[in-house]
Protein backbone atom coordinates (compact mmCIF):
# COMPACT_ATOMS: atom_id res chain seq x y z
CA UNK A 1 0.00 0.00 0.00
CA UNK A 2 2.58 2.68 0.78
CA UNK A 3 4.66 1.25 -2.00
CA UNK A 4 1.90 1.70 -4.29
CA UNK A 5 1.49 5.55 -2.98
CA UNK A 6 4.80 6.20 -3.12
CA UNK A 7 4.60 5.39 -6.72
CA UNK A 8 1.62 7.54 -7.23
CA UNK A 9 3.94 10.54 -5.35
CA UNK A 10 6.36 10.03 -7.69
CA UNK A 11 4.39 9.42 -11.44
CA UNK A 12 1.73 12.44 -10.29
CA UNK A 13 4.76 15.06 -10.95
CA UNK A 14 5.81 13.72 -13.99
CA UNK A 15 2.87 13.44 -15.79
CA UNK A 16 1.66 17.18 -14.81
CA UNK A 17 5.02 17.88 -16.25
CA UNK A 18 5.17 15.95 -19.41
CA UNK A 19 1.37 16.89 -20.23
CA UNK A 20 2.34 20.68 -19.56
CA UNK A 21 6.08 20.12 -22.01
CA UNK A 22 2.98 18.86 -24.43
CA UNK A 23 0.64 21.50 -24.59
CA UNK A 24 3.34 23.48 -24.46
CA UNK A 25 4.66 21.84 -27.93
CA UNK A 26 1.47 21.78 -29.69
CA UNK A 27 0.86 25.43 -29.27
CA UNK A 28 4.15 26.02 -31.16
CA UNK A 29 3.51 23.17 -33.71
CA UNK A 30 1.87 25.56 -36.66
CA UNK A 31 5.82 26.50 -37.17
CA UNK A 32 7.62 24.33 -39.19
CA UNK A 33 10.63 24.74 -40.93
CA UNK A 34 9.18 25.72 -44.11
CA UNK A 35 6.09 28.24 -42.87
CA UNK A 36 7.84 30.80 -44.79
CA UNK A 37 6.85 29.76 -47.75
CA UNK A 38 3.95 28.39 -46.89
CA UNK A 39 1.04 30.61 -48.92
CA UNK A 40 -0.51 32.07 -45.47
CA UNK A 41 2.27 33.52 -45.34
CA UNK A 42 3.02 34.60 -48.57
CA UNK A 43 -0.34 36.72 -48.17
CA UNK A 44 1.32 38.89 -45.19
CA UNK A 45 -2.20 39.18 -44.47
CA UNK A 46 -1.54 42.58 -41.51
CA UNK A 47 -4.24 45.32 -41.56
CA UNK A 48 -2.80 48.79 -41.45
CA UNK A 49 -4.33 49.22 -37.29
CA UNK A 50 -1.82 46.62 -36.69
CA UNK A 51 0.60 47.59 -38.78
CA UNK A 52 0.60 50.87 -37.23
CA UNK A 53 0.44 49.45 -33.31
CA UNK A 54 3.58 46.85 -34.02
CA UNK A 55 5.36 50.21 -35.66
CA UNK A 56 4.99 51.71 -32.24
CA UNK A 57 6.03 48.84 -30.02
CA UNK A 58 9.85 49.04 -30.19
CA UNK A 59 10.14 45.18 -30.73
CA UNK A 60 8.37 45.08 -34.99
CA UNK A 61 10.20 41.82 -36.21
CA UNK A 62 9.47 39.53 -32.78
CA UNK A 63 6.26 41.11 -31.97
CA UNK A 64 4.91 40.61 -36.15
CA UNK A 65 6.17 37.11 -36.47
CA UNK A 66 4.14 36.41 -32.98
CA UNK A 67 1.43 37.80 -33.92
CA UNK A 68 0.80 36.56 -37.38
CA UNK A 69 1.52 32.89 -35.42
CA UNK A 70 -0.81 33.41 -33.05
CA UNK A 71 -3.46 35.12 -35.49
CA UNK A 72 -3.39 32.23 -38.31
CA UNK A 73 -1.41 34.53 -40.46
CA UNK A 74 -5.13 36.97 -40.46
CA UNK A 75 -4.43 38.81 -37.16
CA UNK A 76 -6.99 40.98 -35.30
CA UNK A 77 -4.74 41.62 -32.33
CA UNK A 78 -1.16 41.64 -30.99
CA UNK A 79 0.59 39.60 -29.53
CA UNK A 80 4.48 39.52 -27.82
CA UNK A 81 5.03 36.21 -26.21
CA UNK A 82 7.93 34.61 -28.24
CA UNK A 83 9.11 32.30 -25.17
CA UNK A 84 7.67 28.78 -26.18
CA UNK A 85 8.65 29.45 -29.92
CA UNK A 86 12.67 30.46 -28.98
CA UNK A 87 12.27 27.18 -26.39
CA UNK A 88 10.67 24.53 -28.98
CA UNK A 89 11.41 26.03 -32.37
CA UNK A 90 14.65 28.39 -32.22
CA UNK A 91 15.37 27.71 -35.81
CA UNK A 92 12.34 27.95 -37.76
CA UNK A 93 11.24 31.04 -35.50
CA UNK A 94 14.74 32.75 -36.01
CA UNK A 95 13.91 31.61 -39.99
CA UNK A 96 10.10 33.03 -40.02
CA UNK A 97 11.28 36.38 -38.22
CA UNK A 98 13.83 36.95 -41.03
CA UNK A 99 11.55 36.16 -43.79
CA UNK A 100 9.07 38.83 -42.09
CA UNK A 101 12.03 41.16 -41.32
CA UNK A 102 12.95 40.98 -45.12
CA UNK A 103 9.61 42.05 -46.12
CA UNK A 104 8.76 44.65 -43.50
CA UNK A 105 11.31 45.89 -41.92
CA UNK A 106 13.12 48.29 -44.54
CA UNK A 107 9.43 50.06 -45.72
CA UNK A 108 9.68 54.01 -45.73
CA UNK A 109 7.29 55.27 -48.32
CA UNK A 110 4.13 54.17 -50.52
CA UNK A 111 5.78 53.79 -53.96
CA UNK A 112 4.22 57.00 -55.60
CA UNK A 113 4.71 60.61 -55.14
CA UNK A 114 1.54 62.51 -54.41
CA UNK A 115 1.87 66.07 -55.93
CA UNK A 116 -1.19 67.92 -53.63
CA UNK A 117 -3.95 67.55 -56.55
CA UNK A 118 -6.59 65.54 -54.92
CA UNK A 119 -7.88 64.23 -57.92
CA UNK A 120 -4.36 61.85 -58.27
CA UNK A 121 -5.83 58.74 -56.32
CA UNK A 122 -4.01 55.58 -56.69
CA UNK A 123 -6.01 52.60 -56.51
CA UNK A 124 -5.07 49.06 -56.23
CA UNK A 125 -6.71 46.06 -55.75
CA UNK A 126 -5.42 42.36 -54.42
CA UNK A 127 -4.71 40.37 -57.42
CA UNK A 128 -1.64 38.38 -56.29
CA UNK A 129 -2.39 34.76 -57.54
CA UNK A 130 -4.38 36.01 -60.07
CA UNK A 131 -3.77 33.81 -63.74
CA UNK A 132 -2.07 35.64 -66.33
CA UNK A 133 -1.25 34.01 -70.03
CA UNK A 134 1.09 36.59 -71.64
CA UNK A 135 4.59 34.39 -71.43
CA UNK A 136 2.55 30.96 -70.91
CA UNK A 137 0.31 30.40 -68.23
CA UNK A 138 1.47 32.01 -64.59
CA UNK A 139 0.31 33.51 -62.08
CA UNK A 140 0.10 37.42 -60.89
CA UNK A 141 2.97 37.94 -58.36
CA UNK A 142 2.61 41.70 -57.36
CA UNK A 143 0.40 44.43 -57.02
CA UNK A 144 -0.71 46.41 -59.74
CA UNK A 145 -1.24 50.41 -58.74
CA UNK A 146 -2.93 52.67 -61.11
CA UNK A 147 -3.26 56.58 -61.15
CA UNK A 148 -6.88 58.59 -62.25
CA UNK A 149 -4.91 59.88 -65.20
CA UNK A 150 -4.05 57.13 -67.51
CA UNK A 151 -0.90 59.17 -69.84
CA UNK A 152 2.39 57.24 -69.63
CA UNK A 153 4.70 59.04 -67.58
CA UNK A 154 2.99 61.46 -65.19
CA UNK A 155 3.11 59.50 -61.70
CA UNK A 156 6.81 59.03 -60.22
CA UNK A 157 7.79 55.77 -58.97
CA UNK A 158 9.98 55.91 -55.46
CA UNK A 159 11.91 53.65 -54.26
CA UNK A 160 9.65 52.09 -51.11
CA UNK A 161 13.27 51.45 -49.28
CA UNK A 162 16.99 52.33 -48.50
CA UNK A 163 18.89 49.76 -50.98
CA UNK A 164 21.04 48.69 -54.10
CA UNK A 165 20.10 48.76 -57.71
CA UNK A 166 20.12 44.61 -58.52
CA UNK A 167 18.35 44.62 -61.80
CA UNK A 168 17.79 46.99 -64.10
CA UNK A 169 16.59 47.56 -68.24
CA UNK A 170 13.92 45.55 -70.28
CA UNK A 171 12.62 42.41 -69.50
CA UNK A 172 9.93 40.94 -71.88
CA UNK A 173 7.46 40.83 -69.20
CA UNK A 174 7.92 43.49 -66.85
CA UNK A 175 9.08 46.35 -69.92
CA UNK A 176 11.35 48.67 -68.00
CA UNK A 177 12.07 47.73 -64.90
CA UNK A 178 14.10 48.27 -61.52
CA UNK A 179 15.03 45.94 -58.97
CA UNK A 180 16.05 46.80 -55.87
CA UNK A 181 17.58 44.76 -52.97
CA UNK A 182 17.03 46.46 -49.54
CA UNK A 183 19.14 45.89 -46.44
CA UNK A 184 17.47 43.03 -44.40
CA UNK A 185 17.25 41.44 -48.21
CA UNK A 186 13.87 41.96 -49.31
CA UNK A 187 13.76 42.31 -53.19
CA UNK A 188 11.90 45.19 -54.24
CA UNK A 189 10.45 44.63 -58.19
CA UNK A 190 8.99 48.04 -59.88
CA UNK A 191 7.97 47.17 -63.80
CA UNK A 192 6.53 48.65 -67.24
CA UNK A 193 8.07 51.93 -66.03
CA UNK A 194 7.83 54.59 -68.72
CA UNK A 195 11.82 55.50 -68.21
CA UNK A 196 14.14 56.15 -65.25
CA UNK A 197 14.80 59.09 -63.20
CA UNK A 198 18.31 58.93 -64.45
CA UNK A 199 20.93 56.77 -65.57
CA UNK A 200 21.20 53.91 -63.02
CA UNK A 201 23.32 51.15 -63.30
CA UNK A 202 23.45 47.78 -61.04
CA UNK A 203 25.27 48.60 -57.97
CA UNK A 204 24.62 51.59 -57.15
CA UNK A 205 22.51 52.88 -53.75
CA UNK A 206 19.10 54.28 -53.69
CA UNK A 207 17.23 56.25 -50.84
CA UNK A 208 14.03 55.63 -50.27
CA UNK A 209 11.77 58.16 -51.42
CA UNK A 210 14.02 58.69 -54.18
CA UNK A 211 12.92 59.09 -57.42
CA UNK A 212 13.36 55.26 -60.11
CA UNK A 213 11.16 56.27 -63.15
CA UNK A 214 8.00 57.14 -64.44
CA UNK A 215 4.49 54.96 -64.19
CA UNK A 216 3.83 53.65 -67.71
CA UNK A 217 2.68 50.53 -69.68
CA UNK A 218 6.32 49.06 -71.25
CA UNK A 219 6.38 45.36 -71.61
CA UNK A 220 4.57 42.17 -73.32
CA UNK A 221 7.28 42.31 -76.02
CA UNK A 222 10.99 43.23 -77.43
CA UNK A 223 12.47 46.65 -75.95
CA UNK A 224 10.71 49.30 -76.21
CA UNK A 225 6.95 47.52 -76.78
CA UNK A 226 3.88 49.56 -75.02
CA UNK A 227 0.34 49.93 -74.76
CA UNK A 228 -0.42 46.29 -74.54
CA UNK A 229 -2.08 47.28 -71.09
CA UNK A 230 -3.33 50.38 -69.36
CA UNK A 231 -0.77 52.43 -67.90
CA UNK A 232 -0.06 51.15 -64.48
CA UNK A 233 3.10 50.32 -61.67
CA UNK A 234 3.54 46.27 -61.19
CA UNK A 235 5.38 45.79 -57.75
CA UNK A 236 6.68 42.51 -56.87
CA UNK A 237 8.62 41.75 -53.71
CA UNK A 238 10.62 38.77 -53.50
CA UNK A 239 12.72 37.35 -50.33
CA UNK A 240 15.36 34.32 -50.55
CA UNK A 241 13.70 31.32 -48.33
CA UNK A 242 15.57 28.07 -48.02
CA UNK A 243 14.13 26.40 -51.18
CA UNK A 244 13.47 29.47 -53.08
CA UNK A 245 16.11 31.88 -54.33
CA UNK A 246 13.13 34.24 -55.19
CA UNK A 247 9.69 33.68 -53.45
CA UNK A 248 7.05 36.15 -54.09
CA UNK A 249 5.06 37.59 -51.64
CA UNK A 250 1.62 39.42 -51.87
CA UNK A 251 2.24 43.45 -51.77
CA UNK A 252 -1.07 44.17 -51.06
CA UNK A 253 -1.57 44.37 -47.45
CA UNK A 254 1.95 45.83 -47.18
CA UNK A 255 0.64 48.95 -49.92
CA UNK A 256 -2.10 49.02 -47.91
CA UNK A 257 -0.12 49.35 -44.32
CA UNK A 258 2.15 52.19 -46.06
CA UNK A 259 -0.41 53.99 -47.81
CA UNK A 260 -0.62 57.07 -45.87
CA UNK A 261 3.62 56.99 -45.99
CA UNK A 262 3.48 59.68 -49.18
CA UNK A 263 6.36 61.88 -49.86
CA UNK A 264 5.05 64.76 -51.93
CA UNK A 265 6.92 66.05 -55.41
CA UNK A 266 5.61 68.73 -57.70
CA UNK A 267 4.78 66.68 -61.51
ZN1 LIG B 1 1.14 43.26 -62.30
Amino acid sequence: MRKNILILCVMIPILVIMTDILMKRSQVSCLSENTCETAEFREQHLSGRLYEELSGSGNFADDLTVTMLHGKFSPDEIWTDSVLYRKYKPTEYFRLRKAYQAVWLDLKYFPIADNGHSGDKISFENTYGAPRTYGGRRIHEGCDLFGEKKQSGYYPVLSMTDGTVEKIGWLPLGGYRIGIRASYGGYFYYAHLSGYEKEFKEGDPVEAGEILGYMGNTGYGEEGTAAMFPVHLHLGIYIETPNHKELSVNPYWVLKAISKKIRNCSY
